[in-house]
């Protein structure tokens, strides 16, 4: 297990951790501080051999005393992805941490998407006698409107292999910010990344946790939130999200847990000036 939220038990349903793209290409119009930056603030997100950062792919399971909830569900197998590592997989890394968190994929409740971008939504479906099919036969998809619309409208192969055919199975239910997802879970509006992108709420007793998403890659975010990342739709207000995000972090004193940070992607954050100072935990 990772953590508890209270009563809530959050395990890490790690898939990858490797080396992506680098700094540079990553935070097109701060490169020139970006590395250094990085260096100082997150280096074991630094790859040393290729200078690229070490982005994991991550889903946390939520065991609450109601439901069991995946949020985000990785690359997956089998899919067409333009990132050659995300091509065409056939890992069994993903899976054989649902085991080791003791659930198979008839137990899961809810499927939750923080937002519909290919590394978040993989193993919504698995390629069965040729037909894509959910992975988990039993669960309520929740999919972010705004993201399921924007995304239907593009129509790329993630959306085809991993959003449409939960949609036409009869398991997938477009939400808003707001939703709630019985007592201890809520989605918050982090917009920008993509137009209906959601981080997740976490509540029991006295304690607070959020998952960001992708409200944020790396924890030199934190000191540097008015970063662009190159994958943010609407730049401008994915800075507005985070600096959101990282101020009622700071102030309700939740654990963030960092979809891409690097392991162990979890800690807290502390407001400082005009930015926030991250501490692991
Ligand atoms: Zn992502």
């Amino acid at each position: 297990m990772l953590c508890k939220i209270g009563e809530i038990e959050v395990w890490r349903i790690l898939e990858l951790n490797g080396p992506y793209l680098t700094p540079e290409e990553l935070f097109p119009f701060d490169a020139s501080e970006a590395r250094e930056a990085i260096n100082a603030h997150a280096p074991s997100q630094l790859c040393p051999s290729t200078g690229g950062l070490i982005l994991p792919i991550q889903g946390f399971l939520l065991k609450t005393s109601a439901h069991v909830i995946l949020v985000d569900s990785c690359v997956g197998n089998d899919k067409d992805n333009a990132h050659p590592d995300w091509n065409q997989r056939s890992g069994k890394r993903f899976m054989a941490s649902m085991t080791a968190a003791g659930i198979s994929p008839r137990n899961v409740d809810y499927v939750l998407c923080t937002h519909l971008h290919t590394d978040h939504v993989g193993w919504n479906t698995k390629l069965e006698d040729g037909r894509w099919v959910p992975t988990f036969p039993n669960a309520r998809y929740l999919v972010p409107a705004a993201d399921e619309q924007h995304f239907r409208d593009g129509a790329g192969s993630s959306y085809a292999q991993s959003v449409l055919p939960v949609i036409e199975a009869g398991q997938a239910e477009m939400v808003t910010p707001g939703h709630m997802l019985g007592d201890n879970v809520t989605l918050i509006s982090t917009p920008g990344h993509t137009p209906g992108h959601v981080s997740v709420l976490l509540r029991s007793g006295s304690s607070e946790a959020v998952i960001t998403g992708d409200a944020l890659h790396t924890t030199a975010q934190c000191w540097h939130p008015d970063w662009h990342f190159k994958y943010d739709i609407d730049g401008p207000m994915a800075v507005a999200s985070r600096r959101r995000l990282l101020e009622e972090s700071s102030e309700a004193d939740r654990k963030v847990l960092g979809s891409h940070f690097a392991l162990p992607s979890i800690g807290r954050v502390f407001a400082k000036g005009d930015s926030f100072r991250w501490e692991e935990q």
